[in-house]
């Protein structure tokens, strides 16, 4: 029998740890779209459809989408094939790299469908949002046996398996001898991750602090730093793309905690986040984030921590993975505390190859996107992924283009309603 890790991971041990310049790496990148993301978008189809029948669903779940480039890829290969499920993703036509494209562009599954739009991101978001609040769609849809869900970010169907992953790298460390039964480690990584480390905390993992690492986009770490979560800023575009944000939806979740689960107060603050740019929690609230350490990496620390731990331990990391893995060595200057960290390294090398490339000294400006894969597999000695080989000879599967505009008529056309 062929295991089922196959379909979905190119290793057996799914998410594995890796030790270099003294840290260890938790390896969530083994998915689909090389990226943390598959670890809950390859579950979440599956808890969504049994949800589904417990609750009497009788309809088709159609998961609409817009993307910038990497979750509606991400959230394909999750629902590709899954019974019961159709999804559409929109992208915007001019504005994702030509690997995201090919990407989606190529994705198999007889129940996906990508359709790009003459807009930007912002149109096909704010498309999408008006179809999941059009009642009249809805009850369209509906006679026809279907109904929309979402995949997005605020999906606490995303973050549940994140605190598996904790559990499971804890388990090893003691499994493997690496550190003793009941010791503490220090988490480390984008926030979301370290929300769900802060969860299997509470669920008695033993988690000393929990490390929250930025990019230059440094908002969280002012918040923990000062209590006040700004957003009036410029949003400053990094080589660590995925961690460009001014508002976090996940630190809703951990406010609502701040507040004694008081939904009341929770949303009051949001309502000033939205209206006026910006809250600040009461010293009560805040006398609860000692648990958690914030910190930033500039762009050159960035770079400079990748060079770094390929130099010392011939290990290359993403340019994301650095951040944390910046941040974590300002944690231990700072603190002098040595406890382990496990350090979320939350997308491969070869998704952003050029920037993993340039840190390392490797410019090759005359190399193509798939030239750059193969110069950073000579120079590493890792293979290229399973995943980058297969979108390099895959045939296009998918050519819809429209006008955001007709994205409602798009889904319809698609999902055969008149
Ligand atoms: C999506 C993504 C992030 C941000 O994740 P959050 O859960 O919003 O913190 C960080 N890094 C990578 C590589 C991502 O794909």
């Amino acid at each position: 029998m062929i295991p089922l890790w196959i379909k979905t991971f190119d290793t057996e041990k799914i998410a594995p740890l890796h030790e270099a310049d003294g840290a260890y790496f938790l390896e969530l990148f083994h998915g689909a779209t090389i990226a943390f993301k598959d670890m809950a978008l390859s579950i979440l189809p599956h808890l969504m459809t049994t949800a589904a029948k417990k609750n009497n669903v009788k309809n088709e779940i159609v998961i609409l989408t817009a993307t910038s480039g990497d979750t509606g890829k991400a959230a394909m290969a999750g629902f590709a094939d899954v019974p019961g499920t159709k999804i559409i993703v929109f992208y915007p036509k001019h504005g994702v790299s030509p690997i995201q494209e090919k990407q989606m562009v190529t994705q198999k599954g007889a129940n996906t469908y990508v359709v790009g739009i003459t807009g930007n991101f912002d149109d096909a978001q704010t498309a999408v949002k008006k179809m999941f609040n059009d009642h009249e769609l809805a009850a369209e849809l509906d006679q026809a046996g279907f109904q929309f869900s979402s995949a997005n970010s605020i999906n606490i169907g995303r973050l549940v398996p994140q605190i598996v992953y904790y559990v499971y790298a804890y388990a090893s460390l003691v499994r493997d001898g690496r550190i003793k039964d009941g010791q503490e480690v220090v988490p480390t990584g984008n926030f979301g991750n370290i929300l769900a480390a802060y969860y299997a905390k509470q669920m008695g993992l033993p988690i000393h602090k929990l490390i929250c690492a930025s990019n230059e986009n440094r908002v969280l770490y002012d918040f923990f730093r000062t209590g006040t979560y700004d957003r009036k800023r410029d949003f400053i575009l990094t080589t660590s793309p995925s961690m460009d944000i001014l508002i976090s939806s996940n630190l809703e979740r951990l406010i609502y905690r701040l507040t004694g689960e008081n939904a009341e107060k929770c949303a009051e603050l949001m309502k000033s986040l939205s209206e006026g740019g910006e809250y600040t929690i009461t010293d009560e609230m805040k006398a609860q984030l000692v648990d958690f350490y914030g910190n930033f990496c500039s762009e050159d620390e960035t770079a400079q921590a990748i060079s770094d731990i390929y130099k010392n331990s011939n290990y290359v990391i993403d340019t994301h993975t650095a951040v944390a893995a910046g941040v974590y060595k300002k944690y231990v200057s700072e603190t002098a505390d040595h406890l382990p960290t496990v350090i979320a390294s939350t997308a491969s090398p070869y998704k952003f190859t050029r920037s993993v490339m340039e840190a390392l000294g490797e410019e090759h400006k005359d190399l193509d996107d798939f030239g750059l894969v193969d110069a950073l597999s000579a120079l590493s000695g890792v293979p290229v992924p399973r995943a980058v080989e297969e979108i390099r000879t895959a045939p296009v599967l998918h050519d819809r283009v429209v006008d955001a505009v007709d994205m409602p008529a798009a889904v319809k056309d698609i999902l055969k309603i008149k």
